[in-house]
């Protein structure tokens, strides 16, 4: 539209009365949520963006497609746009992604998800876990200080799967053996009482050292004290790598214990493990391959760490961490 024209648009927005004024609002919203997300990217894309193919950092404007804008690498002539190499590349209705993320952020289920913004629900299960894949990634490099661990268990579920690789349990069952058994899913917490916490699926079944040496060690600074209950796994490995530990006997009804100035105790990682657990019920069981995806989501909004659509979807297109 010519300017004048457009002036004389501007001058006549005034007298609308509010259903029209609604009506508008509708007709712009997808343009403009297109606008957004685009700018967005860009701006989070570009201090980084160098060629997915030979990592140059020279290259030059080469048109737009998919409403991105392409380039084309000096050195080795390969074309890309900002999203290519992420879990958002090629993914449709970019036009939608703003008010999906508002919806990840009020943890939202498919179901609704998908209603409020006019997808289809496997458009929203998609979208889900394309937008989660590098959040899960999105961790502190370490714990410091006094740094509690325990673990917890989920029913493993293979919700979606073809085949099962046991009998079918009915709507809402339990595990078909008793205890802790390869029927449950392992998930470790550690973490600190600054707040920063790391979470791994350690598979199926008890915690094991090795487990321990895989996901925690990595991020745990050397001066750090451990604290955990007393499941021999968490003592054998502290022994193994000179990792100051101490223990409180849950069995034995001790909660929390005195030590120097220093309350030992595992109630921080405790209450993690709960909230994750009740905001997961929410979701009706989810599958186990899928569950670091969703320890991921529950980090970035555990404690309002992530409060707006803006930086999850930093998170999402951009490695922080690793
Ligand atoms: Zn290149």
């Amino acid at each position: 539209m010519k300017a004048p024209g457009f002036m004389k648009l501007l001058a006549q927005l005034p007298s609308l009365n509010q259903p029209q004024r609604l009506q508008l609002l509708a007709v712009l919203h997808p343009a403009a949520g297109l606008d957004r997300v685009v700018a967005l990217i860009a701006e989070i894309r570009a201090p980084r963006r160098r060629c997915p193919d030979c990592a140059c950092e020279r290259c030059h404007r080469h048109g737009q497609a998919n409403d991105l804008q392409r380039f084309r690498c000096c050195q080795c002539g390969r074309t890309f746009n900002d999203l290519t190499g992420t879990p958002l590349a090629r993914l449709r209705l970019k036009a939608k992604w703003l008010d999906y993320l508002a919806e990840l952020l009020d943890s939202r289920t498919v179901r609704s998800a998908a209603e409020h913004i006019g997808v289809h629900r496997n458009t929203a299960f998609r979208w889900r876990h394309r937008f989660l894949h590098w959040v899960k990634h999105d961790r502190p490099q370490q714990l410091t200080g006094i740094v509690e661990a325990d673990e917890t268990f989920l029913l493993e579920s293979q919700k979606g799967s073809r085949k099962l690789d046991r009998e079918p349990r009915k709507r809402g069952g339990k595990a078909a053996l008793r205890g802790i058994s390869r029927h449950l899913d392992c998930i470790l917490v550690a973490r600190d009482r600054s707040g920063q916490t790391i979470d791994a699926v350690t598979g199926r079944g008890a915690l094991k050292k090795s487990q321990l040496v895989q996901h925690l060690l990595p991020r745990l600074d050397p001066q750090a004290l451990l604290v955990t209950d007393t499941n021999a796994a968490y003592r054998a490995f502290a022994g193994d790598h000179a990792i100051a530990h101490e223990c409180v006997n849950l069995q034995a009804g001790e909660r929390v214990r005195a030590s120097g100035n220093v309350a030992i105790h595992v109630q921080n990682v405790n209450a993690y493990h709960r909230r994750f657990k009740e905001w997961l019920a929410r979701f009706h069981g989810v599958a186990s391959w899928r569950l670091p995806n969703y320890l991921g989501w529950r980090w970035a909004l555990d404690g309002g760490r992530i409060t707006s659509i803006e930086q999850l979807l930093r998170i999402a297109i951009r490695l922080i961490h690793i």
